[in-house]
């Protein structure tokens, strides 16, 4: 513990320039983004654009969607005075450690990696060795800032679970304890559905609903969720138990409404269209002061721009100490 009553410990996350940010990403990672902020003393949360080179969708825009995706962090709550917010390529040095740690990892586990199997799917044309590598420079992203705590949804976990085999392997094979094996931190909703209701909510997948969006366009996209998939009519009973929208009640919604919704539902007294209108009014007041915060910081370009060339300088000084002491458990001359 420290003097303000927060535990030691750095926290680090990472996430890839993909501009406007969704509920999954908020509910899966942010939320906790922000939460921990008063419970650590140290938070440090990048934004990955050597890893957005991997696939050439996310090569495009790189500096619009970095802007866009640093606007809702800061909307969302992450204060610039306690948390370091920075653009992973101003601090070098991840790729060295990323070189040293290639150096330790099997190939063979990062081919079998389940994350690297769905993107050989996803873009047969593009299989690059920096996809290969990609667990491994994200690993460097963590154990370059010592972090002990990665808050991530659950997608994440085998990349986690990789990172940690990684520094295991570098503090077994120079036989040091430099590097520090993290924990991942997942929030109460760790996988969020898309609006099909089935899928992880995903730009990709146009499944998404995003927090920046109007509360006309958010009304739009909560009306296109699918519900129990059983109840064709309305006059039919539902099963809030299988349904996303009720789900996102649970998280938006007050106790009284959840309980009604959960006794309507099943007996039909409520319609899935009532339902939805209920959730996209309470999301959209829930949101209501992310909105306020976010055309407030948009309203100076350049105060974003002086958060994340700051948070590049303090990170930077992390790093550089970092990998002097990982050359030094090498034992480079
Ligand atoms: P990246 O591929 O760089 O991680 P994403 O936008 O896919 O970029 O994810 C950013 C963060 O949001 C990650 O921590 C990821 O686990 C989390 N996340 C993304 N989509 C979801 C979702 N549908 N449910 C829960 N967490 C999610």
């Amino acid at each position: 513990m420290t003097e303000t009553g927060k535990k030691q410990g750095r926290v680090f996350s990472g996430a890839r320039p993909t501009g406007r940010q969704h509920l999954g990403n908020y509910l899966g990672a942010i939320k906790n983004y922000v939460a921990l902020q008063d419970e650590y003393k140290d938070t440090i949360y990048s934004i990955v654009d050597i890893h957005a080179l991997t696939t050439v969708e996310t090569t495009q825009n790189l500096k619009q969607n970095t802007y866009e995706m640093a606007l809702d962090w800061l909307a969302a709550g992450l204060r610039p005075d306690e948390s370091i917010i920075f653009i992973q390529s101003h601090v070098p040095e991840v790729m060295e450690l990323h070189t040293f740690f290639s150096m330790v990892t099997p190939l063979g586990k990062l081919t079998d990696l389940p994350t690297f199997k769905e993107k050989i799917r996803q873009q047969p044309h593009n299989v690059n060795y920096g996809l290969v590598g990609y667990p491994v420079l994200m690993a460097a992203d963590i154990a370059l800032y010592k972090a002990v705590l990665v808050p991530v949804g659950i997608d994440q976990a085998p990349h986690i679970e990789f990172t940690r085999e990684v520094v295991r392997s570098f503090n077994y094979r120079y036989k040091t304890d430099v590097l520090v094996e993290p924990q991942m931190k997942a929030t109460q909703v760790p996988k969020v559905l898309g609006i099909d209701g089935v899928s992880k909510m995903s730009k990709s997948l146009n499944n998404h609903i995003e927090l920046a969006a109007t509360p006309e366009e958010t009304q739009k996209r909560v009306m296109q969720m699918v519900t129990d998939p059983q109840r064709a009519r309305r006059s039919d009973p539902g099963n809030p138990d299988v349904c996303n929208v009720f789900t996102m009640h649970k998280i938006f919604s007050s106790a009284e409404e959840v309980e009604m919704i959960n006794t309507e539902c099943r007996r039909a007294g409520i319609g899935c269209v009532d339902c939805k209108k209920i959730f996209a009014r309470n999301l959209n007041d829930n949101l209501a002061p992310f909105r306020e915060r976010r055309a407030a910081w948009a309203q100076n370009p350049d105060q974003v721009w002086d958060v994340l060339n700051d948070g590049g300088k303090r990170a930077k000084v992390i790093a550089e100490q970092t990998i002097a002491e990982v050359k030094e458990a090498i034992g480079l001359p």
